[in-house]
């Protein structure tokens, strides 16, 4: 069970008043909040360590670069990879997919084909965009019921020999889904087709497997987890690594230069030039080892719960129209008012302290499929409260009433 007034006296952010109302944080799909534990881990680090990594072999270099490697190890448990050479330290999720779709080149040709879905964000469309552009393949979509969940007839209808290379996301931002990517991994390696996952809304919600799942990619954001912006993970199954070429050239993943010839490091090392965010990829193990102490199945149990409740007490508004009722979801509801511009929601409850995210939410053909300019989007975390819902419940009623 979970502790809500013991989680939320971790999170400083939640006691701050916001246009004089006590803050009410609902987007937490765009970013989460940080814990006190993430925030002193940062501190401590630059206070403490800070040096460059894997490059001194003085006292402080060494500390730094055993924090970096421990960080490593702690997210290679995470999610169960076989291998600490196989989760890489990225800038985040656009930077993981950008490393796969980019190093794909080598593998896709003309005729080929490229594989995402109805609900991917522009992350996870337009890299692969660029490789079909790169070279001549084609990019094929698989499509989603009224519901929001993608239609695994005409997914299977879609794969084929020419398939390269299947992304999809495991959980949609815009619409909650959780995408049943264990069979979409199986039937996809059944033709060859490799397969990235978009982790990036799982993170914050669940503990993946990798091996389990069998897929070839597995990217994450730490900002959405409760860890820094500009860190993440991506994990590549150690065949794929050592067949994908280098995504960046410079310093640390090299083993040998001349003018003549450069040979590459080992993994990780050969995809991560340059010096990294440090601070980042030690506390995004800090943030990981904050969420596996509250324990994802208790995370889980109380996000449905907020879920549930937040579509029941929502229900209740007159002229609500929600987008993306999948029967799995994660804690995300997206809806609109009968007659009312979703922005114009936002832009009146924010007033009241409550933060939502209205727009397109980087999936502008999500919006396209449902003939919508966009929705409002409430997002849960485990430190969200049902008295929070209800307050947005009064907010959307009394902004209702304002432009109507
Ligand atoms: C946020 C998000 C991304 C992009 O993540 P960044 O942290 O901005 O790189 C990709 N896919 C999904 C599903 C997301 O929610």
């Amino acid at each position: 069970m979970l502790d809500i007034q013991k989680v939320r006296a971790d999170f400083p952010i939640l006691d701050q008043k916001v246009n004089g109302k006590p803050l009410v944080y609902f987007d937490n799909a765009a970013t989460s909040q940080k814990p006190q534990q993430v925030i002193d881990a940062i501190s401590k680090y630059y206070s403490e360590i800070n040096a460059n990594i894997h490059r001194g072999v003085h006292t402080l270099s060494q500390l730094a670069t055993d924090a970096y490697e421990a960080s490593r190890k702690t997210l290679q448990n995470h999610i169960n990879a076989r291998h600490a050479h196989e989760v890489l330290f990225t800038a985040g999720t656009t930077h993981g997919i950008n490393l796969v779709a980019n190093g794909f080149s080598q593998f896709v040709k003309e005729g080929d084909e490229v594989m995402v879905s109805a609900m991917e964000h522009h992350s996870n469309i337009v890299p692969w965009q660029m490789l079909c552009e790169r070279t001549g393949a084609r990019l094929t979509v698989i499509p989603m019921n009224d519901r929001g969940e993608l239609i695994m007839e005409e997914f299977e209808k879609l794969l084929s020999e020419r398939t390269k290379i299947v992304a999809v996301n495991h959980i949609s931002n815009s619409l909650g889904t959780i995408n049943p990517i264990k069979h979409i991994i199986d039937k996809a390696h059944s033709v060859g087709a490799a397969v990235l996952i978009d982790g990036a809304q799982a993170a914050p919600h669940l503990k993946p497997d990798v091996q389990a799942l069998d897929c070839d990619f597995y990217a994450i954001s730490g900002h959405k987890a409760c860890g820094p912006t500009g860190t993440g993970i991506l994990y590549g199954k150690e065949e794929w690594l050592n067949k994908l070429p280098p995504y960046q050239g410079g310093g640390e993943m090299i083993k040998e230069v001349t003018f003549a010839k450069t040979t590459y490091a080992d993994l990780p090392h050969k995809f991560e030039a340059g010096t990294p965010n440090i601070a980042g990829g030690i506390v995004l193990g800090t943030a990981i080892d904050y969420l596996n102490a509250i324990g994802f199945e208790n995370i889980a149990a109380y996000e449905q719960e907020l879920l549930e409740y937040g579509v029941q007490k929502l229900s209740e508004i007159e002229g609500i129209e929600f987008v993306g009722t999948a029967a799995k979801k994660a804690p995300v509801i997206s809806f609109n008012i009968k007659g009312i511009h979703p922005y114009d929601i936002g832009a009146i409850v924010d007033k009241m302290g409550i933060a939502v995210r209205t727009g397109n939410h980087c999936t502008q053909p999500v919006m396209d499929r449902f003939e919508i300019p966009g929705t409002v989007r409430a997002s849960f975390a485990f430190y969200n409260t049902k008295e929070e819902i209800d307050a947005l419940a009064e907010a959307v009623k009394k902004a209702q009433r304002m432009l109507s």
